[in-house]
């Protein structure tokens, strides 16, 4: 909900909505025919000797393309494998997508069962990086960056968006038994909730400290939760892992839990639809679950210029293919009826100054904006701040001439990425 104006004096204020205390269950959709999992992208100096088309597979099944035991995917069905092939993603995401036909009956895979007993961060790192949530658990495995604090994320970053509020509400026990997990595994002691409001109550023993942090966009965003719960600013250039830090999602840390409790690799995704109409309603589906059956079991139709965006209103991004399947950190599908997406125009920037004021980064964005739009992308980075951006989506909620500044922002940041990997590979 937004609370003032944005065209005022004042920054704007949107509020995180808030968990019902009786939210409706879940409703679960699982997929038909196929599921379409997404493995690091590969090429003909990587692949070696991994999984092959004809290939039968369980539900929970390693499947991987390399020899390197930690670039892999988890199979979310069972069946078999009908196609490898390239993927173009969101935002210029390359993957190497594996198809698997869905069989008639289900059979579980057992490797994984055999290495419960005690849960290693080893046995984790193999077998538990595409859980739903993704734990981000390859953040351990760096000796000269040891992480000394994990924050979980029981609010999500972006709007709208209900998924690890209801992981910490309803999933609770599984969040309790995850950090305890976490803590044995990693050895880090200092674990701190991020919840917001009355979602707080009846926390205690849980094992990690639990912050209230302010209901109000973009407080639940990792760069604010620095600020607001550490007190750190994170320097431009370094990461949260380069100041000791770790962000899990809620989701994450209950799928560590499901995992080793039960010896079963969970498959099931929780996350966010919301409909056209703006009515949302929280589901559970198989990771792999192409995004147009999720559609179509609303009953929503796409049309041309209708647009289907991964993530919340803010931070989203437009996916292209309703075969785009759902992924471990999916947290919301939302479709916008072309009538209702935000209008984007031609217009120049008036120099109004709004999105500097709303901007939680300080940055000189309504300068920025004039180098991002002529492509000057170095400049951008080095005389304006760039890599200062936290990535909220403010400065193209509130530009009055509608410029997607944030989208430019990230294609930005992108493309400079792109060349400097591609430099690295050709020293
Ligand atoms: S997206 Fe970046 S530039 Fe825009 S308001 Fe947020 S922090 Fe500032
Ligand atoms: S980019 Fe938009 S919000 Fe920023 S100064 Fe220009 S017109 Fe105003």
């Amino acid at each position: 909900m937004q609370k003032r104006s944005f065209f005022g004096w004042a920054k704007p204020q949107i509020f995180y909505e808030l968990l019902p205390d009786n939210p409706l269950e879940p409703k679960k959709i699982f997929p038909s025919a196929t599921i379409k999992l997404f493995h690091k992208k590969a090429d003909a100096r990587n692949v070696s000797g991994g999984i092959q088309i004809g290939d039968p597979v369980h539900t929970g099944q390693k499947l991987s393309l390399f020899a390197n035991p930690h670039d892999y995917v988890i199979a979310t069905a069972t069946g078999t494998i009908t196609a490898i092939a390239p993927y173009a993603g969101d935002f210029g995401q390359n993957y190497t997508a594996i198809t698997v036909d869905i069989g008639a009956s289900e059979a579980l895979d057992d490797q994984f069962a055999k290495l419960i007993e005690k849960p290693a961060l080893e046995t984790a790192l193999n077998f538990l990086s595409h859980a739903p949530g993704k734990p981000p658990l390859q953040l351990f495995s760096d000796p000269a960056k040891p992480i000394h604090t994990i924050i979980i994320c029981g609010l999500d970053g972006d709007l709208g968006i209900d998924t690890n509020q209801y992981i910490l509400k309803f999933k609770l026990e599984a969040v309790k038994r995850g950090i305890q997990i976490l803590k044995d595994m990693t050895g880090v002691d200092n674990l701190i909730i991020a919840t917001a409001g009355e979602t707080l109550q009846g926390y205690g023993h849980l094992g990690a400290r639990v912050k209230n942090i302010d209901p109000i966009y973009p407080a639940a965003l990792p760069h604010m939760m620095m600020q607001s719960i550490l007190g750190q600013v994170v320097p431009v250039g370094q990461r949260f892992e380069d100041l000791g830090v770790a962000f899990f999602k809620a989701e994450a840390v209950a799928s560590l839990a499901a995992a080793f409790d039960t010896g079963q690799i969970p498959v099931t995704k929780t996350l966010t639809f919301v409909k056209k109409d703006g009515h949302k309603r929280l589901i559970e589906t198989k990771i792999g679950t192409p995004i147009g059956e999720i559609i179509a079991a609303f009953g929503e139709q796409i049309k041309e210029e209708d647009r289907v965006i991964l993530g919340g209103p803010m931070t989203g991004a437009a996916i292209y293919a309703l075969d785009h399947p759902v992924q471990p950190d999916t947290d919301a599908i939302m479709v916008l009826d072309r009538d209702r997406a935000a209008y984007v125009s031609d217009y120049p920037c008036i120099n109004c100054g709004e999105c500097v004021r709303a901007c939680p980064a300080r940055m000189p964005v309504n300068m920025l904006v004039r180098f991002l739009e002529a492509g000057h992308y170095e400049e951008a980075a080095d005389s304006y701040d760039l890599y200062s951006c936290i990535g909220c989506g403010l400065c193209s909620f509130v530009c009055v001439s509608k410029i997607p500044i944030f989208q430019y922002i990230r294609l930005a940041q992108y493309e400079l990425d792109r060349v400097k990997t591609a430099e690295a590979m050709n020293v």
